[in-house]
């Protein structure tokens, strides 16, 4: 067969790489560095991890990264066996030796029979005669190709950083102090006039919120030397520090809402979280996008009345990031709509992480591969930690219908939030417990949702 392309040699490049060439088909693998580098990347070896050595929690009996990389094994991943190979003590995480795992995804790519690497910067979209090629360049996409993406797939559909608001599980709100509304119970298309979730403060927990934002401990802002801010993407705190009253007037306007535990007393302030996937288990924090450390996050996002137990499937952030809107431009085989032999992979396609990115290279090398033999491969069951995480990229999320024009889909990393919920009645009591308590449910809905999504990869891989 002809080959196939991939234009990046990182996490999803390699991986993707791999999974083509074990399929049977010839790749031709276009990685620039060796010709031109990266603001984060320092060598030239493919795979290279630019920050920690983490590929996190390797629990596969209750923790979603931790499903990903044991169904990344059964489907015979290529960086989850270097990860394996160079590992280095880490407690329950698998973390690597970053240079003997770069070394031996360089060695099994450059050595397999069916793979060419050839160092060059691809300037822009690959030319038609590659009729089928995959785009795995990662947040630090050279500027030329990022343009020519831009081109294709319209201006407001590639974004250049992520402006990213927390992200909290709804069954950690406490719903006797917050309730369902709609500002103004305006009904949006599709929507009840009940769609937002409302934390009500009143003026002196709004005083103490400002304060302990303000006092709050933020990463530098070397990173965004040059780059301006976007207009609606302030991170919170910057707000906070323009004046008392700014957010009161902003994201966390009391206007249009009433407390429907207490409807006589107005709120002072009040902060809105939207739903944030189909499945209505994610809701994200509105306008809350910071630049706070993640601890100093946690604590101080959890005085808000309603949210102090709030679990978060992702904090804030404001990052450096080149990504698509994937849910409009790509389909469930993560192929362009508007060119469908041209696949993407990675931390391009809007998710998040070493592991996730490799997971969507593994994915989208397997869709071409298949394409390329003639043969249709379904996508993983949405049970799955991959299927769940390709839903997340190809079309779980929601789009905001009250905000036209803005972007809502941001960059996440795979959580059990992004599963679809269990059978009802699939949690129950073991025998002989005495005290069977919220925590023991949680701990069990994970256990049971890492099951089935083990057994469901295995059948998926069996048939594909
Ligand atoms: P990459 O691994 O970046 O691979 C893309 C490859 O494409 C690169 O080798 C690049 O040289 C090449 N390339 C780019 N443009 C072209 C072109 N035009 N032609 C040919 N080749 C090209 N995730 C974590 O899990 N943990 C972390 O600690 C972490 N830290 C990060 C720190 C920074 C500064 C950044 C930017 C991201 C970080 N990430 C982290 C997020 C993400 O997981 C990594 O960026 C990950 O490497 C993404 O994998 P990828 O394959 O999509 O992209």
């Amino acid at each position: 067969p002809a080959a196939i392309h991939v234009v990046g040699g990182g996490l999803a490049g390699s991986e993707a790489a791999w999974q083509i060439a074990s399929a049977g088909v010839p790749v031709i693998l276009h990685e620039m560095r060796g010709v031109r580098g990266t603001d984060a990347h320092k060598t030239d070896g493919l795979a290279e991890l630019v920050c920690s050595n983490s590929f996190r929690s390797d629990d596969a009996t209750a923790n979603a990264v931790g499903v990903i990389h044991a169904e990344m094994r059964l489907a015979g991943s290529l960086i989850m066996a270097c990860a394996d190979r160079h590992q280095v003590p880490a407690g329950g995480a698998l973390a690597v030796d970053r240079d003997g795992f770069s070394d031996a995804v360089t060695e099994a790519i450059e050595k397999h029979p069916l793979i060419t690497v050839v160092r060059e910067e691809i300037q822009g979209l690959p030319p038609k005669e590659w009729d089928l090629a995959i785009i795995a360049t990662g947040p630090l996409t050279s500027p030329a190709l990022a343009a020519a993406i831009q081109v294709e797939t319209g201006e407001d559909q590639l974004a250049f950083f992520d402006a990213i608001a927390p992200i909290v599980h709804r069954d950690s709100i406490d719903m006797d102090i917050c309730w369902y509304q709609s500002r103004y119970d305006k009904v949006g298309p599709g929507g009840t006039g009940k769609d937002y979730i409302n934390c009500p403060m009143d003026e002196a927990q709004y005083n103490a919120f400002v304060d302990a934002l303000i006092a709050g401990d933020s990463i530098g802002f070397k990173e965004w030397e040059g780059t301006p801010y976007f207009d609606g993407c302030l991170p919170i705190e910057v707000m906070a520090e323009r004046g008392r009253e700014t957010l009161r007037h902003g994201p966390m306007k009391p206007m249009g809402l009433t407390n429907a535990h207490n409807p006589t007393v107005k709120a002072y302030a009040v902060v809105q979280l939207r739903q944030d996937n189909a499945l209505g288990t994610l809701y994200n924090m509105v306008g809350f996008q910071t630049k706070l450390k993640y601890g100093a996050q946690a604590d101080i996002f959890r005085m808000i009345p309603g949210l102090q137990n709030a679990e978060f499937a992702r904090l804030g952030g404001l990052h450096r990031n080149t990504y698509i809107h994937s849910p409009v431009l790509l389909d469930k085989s993560l192929a362009l709509k508007s060119r469908p032999g041209l696949r993407f992979a990675g931390q391009i396609t809007g998710c998040e992480g070493y592991v996730e990115s490799a997971a969507i290279g593994l994915l989208a090398g397997r869709f071409a591969a298949a394409e390329r033999k003639g043969e249709t491969l379904p996508a993983p069951p949405a049970t799955t930690a991959l299927g769940s995480l390709l839903g997340h990229i190809t079309g779980g999320h929601l789009v905001s219908d009250d905000e036209p024009g803005k972007r809502s889909f941001q960059p996440m990393n795979v959580n059990f939030g992004l599963f679809p919920d269990l059978e009802p009645g699939s949690i129950v009591k073991p025998e002989g417990v005495k005290r069977f308590r919220g925590k023991d449910k949680t701990v069990m809905k994970r256990q049971l949702l890492a099951v089935r999504a083990l057994r469901d990869c295995a059948s998926w891989l069996d048939r594909g």
